[in-house]
């Protein structure tokens, strides 16, 4: 058999079976091949039973003395069954498995039986319990030595399929797979062993080094193909015709001699980079990270006065309504004394900050907008630069449609949101990467404090005293997602309470149901200073700037992740003055409170999302979607990072080194990818 055999011709499947895998997408004997176990149980030998609770799942096995269906609050019902230890002594405590509401459970199991199960030791009352744990009921068949015995493979749960039959079929497909080699998409040198030696053993490891080898190989040429395909886009798009823009930089001069500060060293060094790309013909895919408030709209400024001094437009895109207004004005502030001449796009409004001389004469330098520079006809003449603030909030397929135009501009892609570094090199693989790792030296400090709902009382207190010394402050209320319904009236009521306990100070409410020009008049309102507080959603989130807002306070901070509380966080501490975050929570977990202690301990973006990745684990993996990239099947975002990164250097070297290695080659590769890692790729090329 051949490792792309189509499973259909093989006619010992069951039928309905097939159609169980199908609906996974798994078709050929390589889709199940890559259909990888989740985790693995010993079972050469199993433990003992706990005589005590843990924290940490164990494999058991015993046999089944007794089962009982029990009914509570009318319709609901408990399952339980009670297993002995095999070599049961005076002391040994029998562990009673429950099943809630699960019909089908108590079908498969009956008393007599032997019985591996999963799951976490419970003490209730006096007995051990497991609840919900998962199972496996042992047949005495000639297939035991597939299920025990050995490190044995759990599967991926899914419905029609148990773990028992998918591990026979997958046994037989193994011992029936030609002796052939499997060619591997690597470097020689870079994946230890061989291909189909690595997924007989995934499967069915004689050892746990043998599978952490076996792992390894597969994680690599996994992630291989990831960066081989990353590199590939990385070189199409470095390979079209571009053109050089940049000025003699004497506007950028004056820009900065008129700044009411200095650029951190970061920043210089930033400009500088970008100065570089500018200068070249290639065209320039950059990503600039930097925590919120790190600077990073004045090393835009710098880039686009560049461009417009050789004679290039810039469009600068941003997420919201608000932000576009707000860059509008930042942006009309530095550079309308300069000359240059700025408009604004956005759904809701088109307006020119100059007076054409003669209609239809000039054309603006910068045009700043939201989505509408996407969708509306605007026409840019001579694109020279594409500036896009807040990444995250666009796709790649958005972020092309701007940048995708012949001759191509320069792109700069702009984003506070921090992330791992393995996921940089992921998700924006094909970009190259700048970094603002330095705050401006005149920040006050932020201090952040997790607090108890109870304390509510003395919080405001606090609150008040900030607001008799003249600072500004930011509630939060617990509206986690704008697409939430928003009752109206709720909010309201809420801006009520907040009114009267902030008493005489002028309380404003902001939420994504308010019109934009409403929305624009409060948020000026708040940045002047005329309202004192403003009572929010999350529609503040991103990259609002008011420095005299020193204080803010999270209602609810559990709901929100840490990510979103640290965004959150970033709209306090832009002035010099001290500033105040509250985290108030009526959850007392303790993985609430593990949240909330990170944001207390560091204000540091990376090492929030480094501790957000270690709490929550990758499996989400942000923006892997909009990336357009496959998800992993195998690999580890965090625990295999150094593999990513040993994968990442062999794909970029072979485009790099070899200048022979245009489409042609690429092809080849790209059509080798989609072979060999199947259904993976497919829709990517
Ligand atoms: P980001 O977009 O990275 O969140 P901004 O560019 O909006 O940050 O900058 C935040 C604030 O800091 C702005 O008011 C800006 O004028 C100011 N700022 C930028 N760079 C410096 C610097 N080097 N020193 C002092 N203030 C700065
Ligand atoms: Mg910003």
């Amino acid at each position: 058999m051949e490792i792309l055999q189509s499973l259909e011709e093989l006619e010992w499947i069951p039928r309905p079976k097939l159609l169980a895998l199908r609906r996974l997408g798994i078709e050929t004997a390589e889709d199940l091949f890559t259909h990888y176990p989740r985790r693995y149980e010993d079972r050469h030998q199993f433990p003992e039973f706990p005589r005590e609770e843990s924290d940490k799942p164990i494999c058991l096995c015993g046999e089944v003395t007794k089962t009982q269906l029990r009914r509570f609050g009318g319709w609901k019902k408990i399952f339980e069954a009670t297993i002995q230890e095999p070599n049961a002594n005076a002391l040994s405590q029998p562990l009673v498995c429950r099943w809630f509401n699960l019909h089908y459970v108590q079908k498969m199991i009956a008393t007599g039986q032997q019985l591996v199960v999963f799951g976490k030791p419970r003490l209730r009352g006096k007995r051990i319990c497991m609840e919900h744990p998962e199972f496996e009921v042992i047949e005495n068949d000639e297939e035991m030595s597939i299920h025990f015995r050995r490190i044995t493979p759990v599967y991926p749960a899914t419905e029609g399929l148990s773990q028992r039959l998918l591990r026979s079929i997958i046994h037989r497909l193994l011992s029936e797979l030609s002796d052939e080699p499997l060619e591997t998409l690597a470097p020689a040198g870079l994946v230890p062993g061989e291909r189909r030696q690595a997924i007989r053993t995934i499967h069915f490891p004689e050892s746990w080094e043998a599978r952490d080898t076996a792992r390894e190989h597969l994680v690599l040429s996994e992630f291989f193909a990831m960066q081989l395909l990353i590199a590939s886009r990385r070189a199409e798009s470095s390979a079209r015709p571009g053109v050089a823009h940049c000025g003699r930089g004497e506007l950028l001069e004056k820009f900065l001699r008129a700044l009411p500060f200095e650029m951190t060293a970061a920043q210089t060094k930033v400009i500088a980079e970008i100065r570089r790309n500018l200068a070249e013909k290639q065209p320039m895919n950059r990503l600039l990270q930097g925590d919120v408030g790190s600077g990073k709209t004045v090393v835009a400024i710098a880039a686009i006065l560049l461009v417009v001094e050789a004679g290039f437009q810039a469009a600068f895109m941003a997420p919201t309504q608000i932000l576009a207004e707000q860059h509008y004005a930042v942006l009309r502030r530095w550079l309308e004394p300069l000359g240059v001449r700025l408009s604004i796009r956005t759904a809701a409004r088109q307006e020119e900050s100059f007076l054409p001389l003669v209609a239809g004469d000039e054309n603006p330098n910068v045009i700043i907008g939201t989505h509408a520079l996407l969708y509306d006809n605007v026409s840019f003449s001579n694109l020279g630069l594409v500036v896009i603030d807040e990444q995250h909030k666009f796709g790649v397929a958005q972020r092309a449609q701007l940048t995708g135009r012949e001759p191509a501009p320069d792109v700069l892609v702009m984003t506070a949101t921090p992330i791992p570094r393995t996921l940089t090199m992921t998700i924006y693989g094909d970009l190259d990467v700048s970094i603002i790792d330095e705050m401006p030296r005149n920040r006050g400090k932020i201090v952040t404090a997790a607090r108890d709902e109870s304390k509510l009382g003395e919080v405001l207190g606090f609150l008040r005293k900030q607001l008799e010394a003249g600072r500004q402050a930011y509630i939060i209320y617990p509206l986690i997602d704008e697409s939430e319904k928003l009752d109206v009236k709720a909010a309201a009521a809420e801006f009520e309470l907040w009114r009267e306990r902030l008493h005489p100070f002028r309380c404003e409410l902001l939420h994504g149901r308010i019109p934009a020009p409403e929305k624009q008049e409060i948020m000026e309102r708040f940045r002047r200073g005329e309202t004192k507080a403003l009572i929010s959603t999350t529609v503040i989130e991103v990259g609002v700037d008011v420095p005299n807002a020193a204080v803010m306070l999270i209602e609810n901070a559990e709901r929100f992740g840490l990510a979103q509380l640290h965004q959150l966080r970033g709209r306090i501490g832009r002035g010099e003055h001290k500033s105040y975050c509250i985290l108030l929570t009526v959850d007392q977990s303790a993985e609430t409170a593990a949240k909330l202690a990170v944001l207390e301990k560091t204000i540091n973006g990376f090492e929030v999302a480094e501790a957000d990745w270690n709490l929550r684990g990758p499996g989400d993996l942000l923006g892997t979607a909009q990336s357009g990239l496959p998800a992993l099947k195998i690999g580890n975002l965090i625990r295999d990072a150094h593999l990513m990164r040993q994968a990442r250097t062999a794909a970029m070297s072979i485009f790099d080194t070899d200048p022979c290695l245009e489409l042609p080659e690429n092809q080849r590769f790209r059509h080798l990818i989609v072979e060999q890692q199947g259904r993976i790729f497919s829709h990517v090329s």
